[in-house]
């Protein structure tokens, strides 16, 4: 994931994370469509596709991913308003050269920081 949206930077990289039992078996790279180093579009047919493999697989979507390659570490407010799912948003953000994840759970225009664990 790191490589991948460090390959990108700096425009911001997105994709999806699919699996059982909030553990991540699966890891989608979608474009940008937004091409833009400020905000992400996923784009809509490869996140079908990716839709539809999770169902046929039996797995479920368990985060969304995405890059600030100039931070900050935490979801912006329009991270917030564009939240539509009930997943872990999982924010790869880099600072001081550095790439650091770190998950939030958003609901009702509000979130809080949940423990990402890398197994
Ligand atoms: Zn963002």
């Amino acid at each position: 994931m790191v490589a991948y949206v460090h390959s990108l930077a700096p425009l911001e990289a997105c994709g999806l994370l699919a699996g059982r039992d909030s553990k991540v078996e699966r890891i989608f790279f979608v474009q940008n469509q937004a091409r833009s180093a400020v905000r992400y579009v996923m784009d809509p047919i490869e996140q079908l596709h990716a839709f539809e493999w999770i169902d046929s697989n039996g797995m479920d979507l368990l985060g969304i991913f995405h890059s600030h390659p100039a931070g900050p570490e935490t979801v912006s407010p329009t991270d917030i308003a564009e939240a539509a799912y009930a997943v872990t948003y999982v924010i790869l953000a880099r600072m001081d050269g550095e790439w650091r994840a770190r998950g939030f759970w958003i609901e009702h225009g509000d979130f809080r920081e949940v423990t990402l664990q890398v197994l």
